[in-house]
Parts: structure tokens; C-alpha cells; sequence
């Protein structure tokens, strides 16, 4: 069976508290974009687990996302013969802070869930998925949503308006875990707007969503070339500018397609990883 599994971007993260079990409690207002990973799964009769994939970076044994997420499905459902083939080909960027892994995760599980008829809900799938990563149960569920917890409680909301979103990685990889200790060192943390920003998704007030836009992250994750992107975002009239997930991607919503064209032209003159793309509905599509 094969998949699409959709990047995403952050429009607002904040980080409300550190828990006592090491994780943090989070507020993010997440939205899928057309950037899509390809996943195979298929049956291999081998008995074990087998993972491929195109990009070099990205382990292909028990340390992939969509490895753990296999297992996991196969541990909650009992399931003994565990003999599947991963095949990932990559378009996401990887540690990006837009949901590379989360995405394969994502589409492993749904595809498990078809191949081995074993008809767990949506529900179970995120589940089964918020124990291997913050962002899955988002990945799975994809569209625009308020992501509340550690990522777990999802409330779908309406859909952004039609727009054009450019996408850029400068060249640094950005550690999930490294980004939340500096977080965690910061002494004074300027939240956002979180309430305004219910109000905004909640009626779909692109405008409203754009002035508000934001990731407490910037106070904390050293991205040099942030500022430069952002100076070229805004020069072509971008309508908000972001850093998404924990960096140190950096995203720019348009609502004037030519403009998001040429900013695009623009960013890729000098970063070798630069999209024009735009907000879509579903996190996995069936290929
Ligand atoms: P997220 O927003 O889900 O945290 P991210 O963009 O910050 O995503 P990932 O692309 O998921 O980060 O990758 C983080 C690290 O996880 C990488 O350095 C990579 O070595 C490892 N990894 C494990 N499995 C995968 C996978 N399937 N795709 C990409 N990276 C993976």
C-alpha cells in the first residue's frame, strides 16, 4: 500500500509549562502543506521489519520514526509476525520542525491499520502515535487544527483561506530535544496571543491569523539566517513570517500568489531548500 504523507507548519507555538514528566505543554495551531513524503508498506513475509529510504541522514533501522511506529501498532494490536518493508522516499526536509518523521510515522500507522484489517479508530491510531512523537497525531489527522498537550488533544477548526505558503530551510539542522533545553534555559518568555488566536481559526479570519502568527522558539533557537529570510518574505509582501516547529524552517503566507512567486525565485538564489506551496486539507492520501 502506498501513501502521502503531508508536511506541516506551525502558525502559532507556545509553550505553557514544562511537565513533571520532561515534556511540555503546548499550544500550536498546526496546518498541513503540499510537501509529501512517499511510504510503502507492504508485507515481506521475512518475519521482521525491513526500512528503506532515498535520503541519506535518515536511519533505516529501529531509530526510524516509522520503524518505532510499526512496532508500537504491533505490540497494541498483538500481532507476532511483524514481517512488513518500509519504503520512504523523501521530500520533506529532515529536523526542519515541519513533521518529516512524524508524517512517515503517520503513514506507517494508517497503512498498518489497512494491511493488517484491524480496524483501529482514528482515535487508537493517534494514540498508538503520540507515544512515538508530539506531531503524529496531527500528521494523521492533517487540515488546520489546534494541537493542545503534548501534541494529543487535536480540535480541528476551519480550513486557512486559499493562499500560497513559501517554505525555506536554511542549512542547519536544528535538534528537537537540544531546542526545547533552550527553551527551558530562557528566564523570561514573552508568550503569545493564544486566545485571540482561538478566536481567529475558530472563524477563519485569514487576516486576524496572519497578525498573529508566532513560535516562542525564535526566543530561543539561534537561526542566523532567519532575519534574512524574513527581510525577503516581507520584501514581497508576505502577509505573516514564521519560524515552524522548533526550526530553523522558516515559512511566509501570501495572499498574492505572484508575489509568493517571486519571493520564492528570490529565497532560492541563495538556499538549496525552497518551496511554493499551499495549505491542503488531508494529512495522508492514498496514492
Ligand atoms: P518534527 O516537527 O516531527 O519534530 P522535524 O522536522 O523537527 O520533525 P524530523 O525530520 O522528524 O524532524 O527528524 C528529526 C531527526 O529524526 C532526524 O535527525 C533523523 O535522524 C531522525 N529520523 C528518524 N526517522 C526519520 C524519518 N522517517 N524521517 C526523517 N528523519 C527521521
Amino acid at each position: 500500500m502506498k501513501v502521502k504523507a503531508a508536511a506541516k507548519i506551525n502558525l502559532m507555538l507556545d509553550i505553557l509549562k514544562k511537565l513533571d514528566n520532561g515534556y511540555h505543554s503546548l499550544f500550536m495551531v498546526m496546518q498541513s502543506v503540499g510537501i509529501y513524503d512517499t511510504v510503502t508498506v507492504e508485507k515481506n513475509g521475512e518475519g521482521h521489519i525491513v526500512i528503506e529510504c532515498d535520503k541519506k541522514g535518515v536511519p533505516c533501522n529501529s531509530k526510524n520514526i516509522a520503524y518505532k511506529c510499526a512496532e508500537k501498532f504491533f505490540d497494541a494490536c498483538g500481532i507476532e509476525d511483524r514481517g512488513i518493508s518500509i519504503k520512504i522516499k523523501k521530500e520533506i526536509p529532515i529536523a526542519a520542525g515541519i513533521a518529516g518523521g512524524s508524517a512517515d510515522g503517520a503513514a506507517v500507522l494508517y497503512c498498518l491499520n489497512k494491511i493488517f484489517d484491524t480496524g483501529l479508530s482514528h482515535h487508537q491510531l493517534c494514540e498508538i502515535g503520540e507515544t512515538v512523537g508530539a506531531d503524529i497525531p496531527f500528521s494523521l489527522t492533517g487540515g488546520t487544527a489546534v494541537a493542545l498537550g503534548t501534541g494529543n488533544v487535536i480540535a480541528p477548526v476551519k480550513s486557512l483561506a486559499d493562499c500560497s505558503i513559501v517554505i525555506a530551510k536554511p542549512e542547519q539542522e536544528v535538534s528537537t530535544p537540544a531546542a526545547y533545553s533552550q527553551f527551558d534555559a530562557l528566564t523570561r518568555v514573552r508568550h503569545l496571543d493564544r486566545i485571540s488566536m482561538i478566536e481567529a481559526v475558530s472563524s477563519g479570519d485569514y487576516d486576524k491569523i496572519c497578525s498573529l502568527c508566532g513560535n516562542v522558539f525564535e526566543q530561543a533557537v539561534e537561526v542566523p539566517k532567519r532575519p534574512h529570510i524574513k527581510g525577503v518574505m516581507r520584501k514581497f509582501e508576505a502577509d505573516a513570517c514564521c519560524m515552524s516547529g522548533s526550526g530553523p524552517t522558516v515559512f511566509g503566507l501570501f495572499s498574492d500568489e505572484k508575489q509568493a512567486r517571486k519571493c520564492f525565485e528570490k529565497l532560492s538564489e541563495n538556499y538549496s531548500e525552497v518551496y511554493l506551496t499551499l495549505p491542503v486539507s488531508q494529512g495522508i492520501i492514498e496514492c
